[in-house]
Parts: C-alpha cells; structure tokens; sequence
C-alpha cells in the first residue's frame, strides 16, 4: 500500500478469478487512447496484436487510435469484446508538442465522446508491447504507473520539475512517486480533470516561456502529488526496455519497444 493506502498492484497481491468476477457484475467498458503520429504508425500492429491477448482479455474494450495516417493502420481482427477506432488528428514538428498535446486532444474527446461511451479510459503510450495480462486489477479511480527508472531513488533525486517558474514545479522535498506519463487512467470524470489540469499547466508555461523538464510528464507527477491515484501500478506495467530486469520485478506485462530516438521522432 501507498502512505495514503492505496493498494500497489504488483504480481502475487491479488487473485485475478475474483477480480474478474467482481468487475463483471458492473458491466463497464474501457476506453484506452493512444496515439501513433508520423513515424509512430510502426508500433501500431506490435501494440494492438498484443493488447488483443493481454489487455482486460475477456472484457469489454474500445481502442482509440489517435493517428495523422489513418490509411497506415493494418486491418487486424480483434476479439469480438474489443474494438478499433480511428481518429484521425494532425501532427506537429516537434515531438515534445505531440505527446503535450495529447492530454488536449484527450479532456476534448472526454467532453465529446468518451463521457456517453465508456466508463473508465487509459492513456498508453503505442511504442510498447504486452506480455503478460493486464487485468481488471488495474481498474480504479485514478490509476498511476510508477517509473520503472526512478521507483527505487530517494525522492529528491527523482526528475520532478523543480524549477518555481514552471507551472509543473513541485518543491524540493515534496513528491511521492515518479510517475510514467505512459500509462495512466482512471474513471472518465477523473482522466478529464487530470488532462485538463495538465494542457493546463502546458499552456501556462507556453506562454511565460518555459518547458516543463519531461514536457507532460512532469505536469502529470505535479497533478497526482496533489491529486493522490486511488491505485497504483507496479513497474512491471510499464517496463523500460533498457533496464536489466531485477529480481523483484517477477512478470513483466508491458514493456518498451527499443527504438533509435534520432530515427523515430525526426
Ligand atoms: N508519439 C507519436 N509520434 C511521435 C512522438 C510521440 O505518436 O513522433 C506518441 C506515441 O504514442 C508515443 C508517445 O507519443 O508512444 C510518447 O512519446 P515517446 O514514446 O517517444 O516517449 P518515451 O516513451 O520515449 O518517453
Ligand atoms: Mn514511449
């Protein structure tokens, strides 16, 4: 459990059959956004064909693909309780405003769409792959995934925005976690005040001329040190594919797909 008490889910702190029966009896439907711009497009099977098997399998789930070439997308087919929506969005030059932007794009599909359509939403990042099942112990309120970097730093050495000037900045001394921008969720009411408070945030030091250090991720780490998440993921839902695996790590569900940054993003 977190200081606050909310659970950590790591593997062998809870027996899925019950959570799987306990979650069928809401009869919810999760939504999970994503996005692939520009050269992105790549991970979109490796993402999808792995989140068919391993993501909330057997239940209810609706995949947003946020994407600027809709043509690119594979045709794949998908268990009969998952679906695929293509959206299509615009890109940017940069690829710091392409993931600053999706927490806009994201509170405007809330407020649109997703508030009549599903009952809980996750953020993903496309650039991974899955290995093991994701379930239904990842359904709560507000759902953070702790760094799979920085989860055993004392806090001070975690990469919060520390600098006052930045609408992100949390003090030195203050922080809980470190939490990964690539995984988030939550009720929809719960993601629609976080991805509003960020773009918040972004466009605040947009206009007083300062960029948060890790850009949406940092204005996220802000929001949920203020804003504590009702449940935490462990590291093994988003495992950096750099770092050696330690012993404490016994499944890894989701990691990173190695990429050559210079490559992908320009
Ligand atoms: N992204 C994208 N096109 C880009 C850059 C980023 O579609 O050119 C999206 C994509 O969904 C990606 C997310 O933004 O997974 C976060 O960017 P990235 O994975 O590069 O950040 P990292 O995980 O390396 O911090
Ligand atoms: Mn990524």
């Amino acid at each position: 459990m977190s200081p606050w008490m909310a659970p950590i889910m790591w593997e062998g702190t809870f027996n899925r059959d019950i959570l799987n029966a306990q979650y069928r009896q809401k009869n919810s439907v999760v939504g999970v956004a994503t996005f692939a711009v520009k050269k992105y497009v790549r991970f979109i099977e490796g993402f999808l064909g792995s989140a068919n098997k391993f993501f909330l399998s057997g239940h209810r789930v609706n995949f947003y693909l946020f994407t600027d070439h809709p043509e690119k997308v594979p045709s794949m087919k998908l268990a009969p309780e998952k679906h695929l929506f293509i959206i299509p969005v615009q890109n940017y030059s940069r690829w710091q405003d392409i993931s600053m932007n999706c927490m806009d794009i994201i509170s405007n599909h809330i407020r649109s769409h997703w508030r009549y359509e599903v009952d809980y939403l996750y953020s993903m990042d496309i650039d991974v792959q899955m290995f093991e099942h994701i379930g239904v112990e990842i359904i709560d309120t507000l759902v953070g995934t702790i760094s799979s970097w920085q989860y055993t730093k004392p806090r001070d050495s975690n990469s919060y925005e520390r600098r006052p000037e930045s609408r992100a900045a949390i003090p030195s001394g203050e922080g809980d976690f470190y939490y990964a921008a690539s995984f988030y969720g939550g009720s929809v009411s719960e993601v629609y005040k976080l991805t509003t408070a960020c773009f918040k945030g972004v466009t605040e030091d947009r206009a007083n001329g300062i960029e948060a250090k890790w850009h949406e991720e940092s204005h996220l780490n802000k929001y949920l040190l203020y804003h504590k998440p009702t449940r935490l993921l462990s590291p093994e839902y988003y495992w950096d594919e750099e770092l050696p695996i330690p012993p404490i790590i016994k499944v890894k569900r989701l990691s990173s797909v190695r990429k050559d940054l210079k490559e992908v993003r320009f």
